[in-house]
């Protein structure tokens, strides 16, 4: 009998059998690795089980598996990482935009004044939220920062896709990359893991640089930093609003000088 070239379906069902004791989703990295393989959308895969690859696609396809079965996060595999429903490329230079840190944007949309606004997002990687705030209020003008220079080559090409022309990219060390001026917002997702933190051995963040996700020995080095310099660039009554560890609130409300709010579980927030 002549050999039958794989198809969607089979494909399919072999790959999640390879991923299933090495991801939480072995069907759904499965489908989307096939994907991308074929360059269509995963309802394609659905819409067409019985289509058959060719040798290339099978070999491109086998070569996503096996790096997805070594670890390697689907974000950096897709080069894509959907955050606030923008599409965002995305690269081993910087962290994997993560949902959590939607919350950071919808609390820094509910405290920024109605009229138009300078806002600063210190340490964008990818420009995820700063081209998330940006998005949503066109009116203001977003500074983002990162002492990565290839970081911020990706975020730049993430703001040309989106056709987003309010953000400016400087490149630095936290607030010292600035322009001059008064801020009404100040956000930042910055590195907080603990070094010797055991969330490190596990998961897409053995394949993200460390600078986007550890500072210090107790993690909270970039936050003291940030919440020290941040006072001189505040506007009166303008935020600073830091996502941190889930265990890390009631330090990084100590490290804050100005008034304090406690509303955010992840979240924490001040006000000059
Ligand atoms: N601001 C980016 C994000 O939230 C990068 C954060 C980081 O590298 N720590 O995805």
């Amino acid at each position: 009998m002549a050999h039958q070239a794989p198809t969607v379906a089979s494909l399919l069902r072999a790959a999640e059998r390879t991923l299933a004791g090495c991801s939480d989703s072995p069907r759904l990295d499965a489908e989307l690795l096939l994907a991308q393989t074929l360059q269509r959308s995963r309802s394609y895969l659905y819409s067409w089980p019985e289509t058959q690859l060719n040798t290339t696609q099978q070999a491109l396809f086998q070569a996503l598996l096996q790096r997805r079965a070594k670890g390697e996060p689907i974000a950096y595999l897709t080069g894509r990482r959907e955050f606030w429903s923008l599409e965002l490329e995305v690269s081993p230079a910087t962290l994997i935009p993560r949902p959590e840190t939607e919350l950071l944007v919808e609390q820094a949309l509910l405290r920024l004044p109605a009229q138009p606004a300078l806002i600063a997002d210190l340490g964008t990687g990818s420009g995820a939220i700063a081209l998330a705030l940006a998005s949503e209020r066109p009116d203001c003008r977003v500074i983002a920062t990162d002492y990565s220079t290839e970081a911020l080559a990706l975020a730049r090409r993430n703001a040309a896709r989106l056709q987003v022309s309010t953000v400016e990219f400087c490149t630095g060390d936290w607030l010292a990359a600035l322009p001059a001026g008064l801020y009404q917002m100040i956000v930042s997702n910055p590195p907080y893991i603990a070094a010797s933190s055991p969330y490190l051995q596990h998961g897409d963040v053995r394949f993200e640089p460390a600078g986007a996700l550890v500072s210090g020995t107790d993690g909270l080095d970039a936050i003291r930093r940030i919440v020290m310099q941040a006072q001189q660039h505040l506007a009166p009554g303008g935020w600073l609003l830091l996502e941190h560890g889930f265990d890390q609130g009631a330090s990084v409300r100590t490290a804050q000088p100005g008034r304090l709010s406690d509303s955010q579980h992840r979240n924490g927030s001040g006000r000059a």
